[in-house]
C-alpha cells in the first residue's frame, strides 16, 4: 500500500510492526538522518560525502538501489526491481526486508 499525498496516517504506518531496531533504521533512512556520508559532510562529521564505491554520494537511495559494493548483498533481498518508496513506505514485510538488508550490510546508520 501506498501513501497518498495528505493521507499519511501514523497510527496506520506499517513501521509499527516491526521491532525497535527496524523501526529505527527504517526512520533513518526516510528522513536522511543517519549515518550516511551524505549527512554526516552536512554535519561537518565526513569530509565527503561520497560513498566508497566513489560513484555517488551516499544517500539511503544510494545504498538502497544502486551502490555497487552492496550488489551482491541486495540481490539476496530482492531479486526483482523494487523501488526506493516501496523499501522505505512499503507493507511490513518489504521494511523488514530492508532493515535486514542494512544490517547484511554491516553499516552504520
Ligand atoms: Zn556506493
Amino acid at each position: 500500500m501506498h501513501w497518498g499525498y495528505g493521507d499519511y496516517n501514523p497510527q496506520e504506518d506499517p513501521i509499527n510492526k516491526l521491532d525497535r531496531r527496524s523501526q529505527t533504521t527504517i526512520f533513518r533512512l526516510r528522513t536522511g538522518h543517519c549515518g550516511l556520508k551524505k549527512h554526516l559532510k552536512r554535519l561537518g562529521l565526513a569530509d565527503k560525502a561520497h560513498c566508497e564505491c566513489g560513484s555517488e554520494e551516499q544517500t539511503p537511495e544510494h545504498i538502497l538501489q544502486t551502490c555497487p559494493h552492496l550488489e551482491t548483498i541486495r540481490q539476496k533481498f530482492w531479486q526483482e526491481e523494487t523501488s526506493v518508496g516501496a523499501k522505505l513506505w512499503g507493507p511490513a514485510d518489504e521494511l523488514r526486508k530492508t532493515a535486514d538488508f542494512l544490517a547484511a550490510t554491516g553499516l552504520r546508520i
